[in-house]
């Protein structure tokens, strides 16, 4: 699943190819893409210069030189491919976007989860997102203020976009085993020394450098992920197990010898 880093690295991609560019045609191929992306919508678009290309969370959101916003999410499975107009359609491709130069962005996704739709000038359909998971605007105050009227369990409520923008199960997990916290606490009742090493843990387990090379690797081939998909393996820090529970219908990996 496209976590921040993934999506992040996906939006400077396309800025490489797209920005700056004029809009041939923009449209949606399957029916799930159609629903929020019209052809009425195709044709606004059509003629547009995309001015910049930014991420809000998970979002990317393409700039149009009159004001309008293509807000593209890629869910579970989504991803930027790149073309020319004269190559065949990819099988995968759920909407394209042809810019005048010939090239072809398409928007694969295997299982057309994927959202393609168009904020007209002054308009957002993004939800309430809180402050980015990268940001340095992120700190404990934040934290803080935020989570007290949280009545959920901390690993869930850093998973909602609403408190922090752009964390995903995968980094929830990882940041909470960094900072040696209980996934379960309630998050309304960390303390404020806990909130500043679940800050930096958060920093931590999304900075690019440990990302290199692999999915699953870091530089060293050291395995990327303390917790996340490792149930039943050792704890690399204490030798406990990892265990996996379920919290809000989603996989929580944790080692309950060292995160208290
Ligand atoms: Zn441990």
């Amino acid at each position: 699943m496209p976590e921040l880093p993934e999506v992040e690295k996906a939006a400077r991609r396309l800025a490489r190819v797209a920005l700056g560019k004029t809009i041939a045609s923009a449209r949606a191929i399957h029916p799930s893409l159609k629903r929020k992306f019209s052809p009425s919508q195709s044709r606004a678009v059509k003629g547009k210069r995309i001015e910049s290309i930014e991420r809000r969370g998970k979002h990317q959101l393409l700039r149009l030189d009159n004001g309008d916003t293509l807000v593209v999410h890629f869910r579970m499975n989504g991803d930027w491919e790149f073309g020319n107009t004269s190559d065949p359609l990819d099988k995968f491709a759920r909407a394209v976007i042809e810019l005048t130069d010939g090239t072809r962005v398409s928007l694969v996704d295997r299982r057309a989860l994927s959202a393609i739709t168009l904020d007209k000038k002054g308009s957002s359909s993004l939800p309430r997102l809180g402050r980015e998971a990268s940001d340095s605007s992120l700190d404990a105050d934040y934290l803080s203020d935020v989570l007290k009227r949280k009545k959920i369990a901390i690993k869930p409520a850093l998973m909602d976009q609403s408190v922090v923008a752009g964390l995903g199960n995968i980094y929830a997990a990882e940041a909470l085993w960094e900072a040696e916290m209980d996934p379960r606490t309630s998050a309304a009742r960390v303390e404020r020394a806990k909130l500043e090493k679940l800050v930096t843990a958060i920093r931590l387990v999304l900075s690019p450098k440990r990302r290199r090379p692999g999915r699953y690797t870091d530089t060293r081939g050291v395995e990327r992920f303390a917790v996340y998909d490792r149930e039943g393996m050792i704890c690399r820090r204490c030798g406990g197990t990892i265990e996996r529970i379920v919290q809000a219908g989603r996989s929580t990996y944790f080692c309950s010898s060292c995160q208290l």
